[in-house]
């Protein structure tokens, strides 16, 4: 069985069961809060279940180390639309320990991407367009620092109200324990 059938058996059965009912909520989170997070797999359920966090309580937005890439990117995009369509008031910035973005070998990941079949032509002709794909690919050289850098961001931004509330955390993947980066209060 493939992935997809796999999961598209199990769906049926869910949906035969209403098992959805217990997930039934608004798409307004209760909380007012944001969550900007990492895609980390240990953090999947451990993260909402250490912050106490239920279905519809937040909005949760995720990437490969919790990174505001660019102030005018998909980022910042989800926070404006979460704080002025939905009423959000308060956003956490909750990077982790041992992240995979942290210290990233770009050296060895470039070279993952021509070992798969990616030309070293395609890669010349996008730095030659301007991208420089080491520093896009490159993560951070400390959690604490990218949490603080984000931080800043979303509140120097042009676009964010001056009195939203932006706070830095730092959770362990193991335990869920939090560690404070910057108070916004
Ligand atoms: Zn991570």
């Amino acid at each position: 069985m493939t992935k997809l059938e796999e999961i598209l058996e199990f769906n049926k059965i869910f949906i035969e069961n209403k098992e959805y009912e217990i997930y039934k909520t608004s798409k307004e989170p209760d909380k007012k809060i944001l969550i900007l997070s990492c895609m980390d797999t240990r953090l999947t359920d451990l993260l909402p279940r250490a912050l106490n966090i239920k279905n519809g309580d937040v909005k949760i937005v995720k990437n490969a180390g919790a990174s505001i890439m660019h102030p005018f990117g998909s980022v910042i995009r989800s926070i404006i639309v979460a704080v002025y369509e939905f009423n959000v008031d308060e956003i956490f910035v909750i990077g982790h320990h041992s992240c995979g973005m942290c210290n990233l070998n770009t050296d060895s990941l470039l070279n993952k991407i021509l070992d798969r079949g990616v030309s070293i032509e395609t890669i010349e002709t996008l730095e030659n367009g301007g991208i420089d794909i080491k520093k896009w690919l490159h993560g951070f050289d400390s959690v604490e620092k990218s949490i603080e850098d984000s931080v800043n961001l979303i509140k120097k931004h042009p676009l964010i109200p001056k009195e939203l509330i932006v706070h830095g955390l730092v959770i362990d993947p193991e335990t869920g324990k939090l560690d404070v980066v910057v108070n916004g209060y």
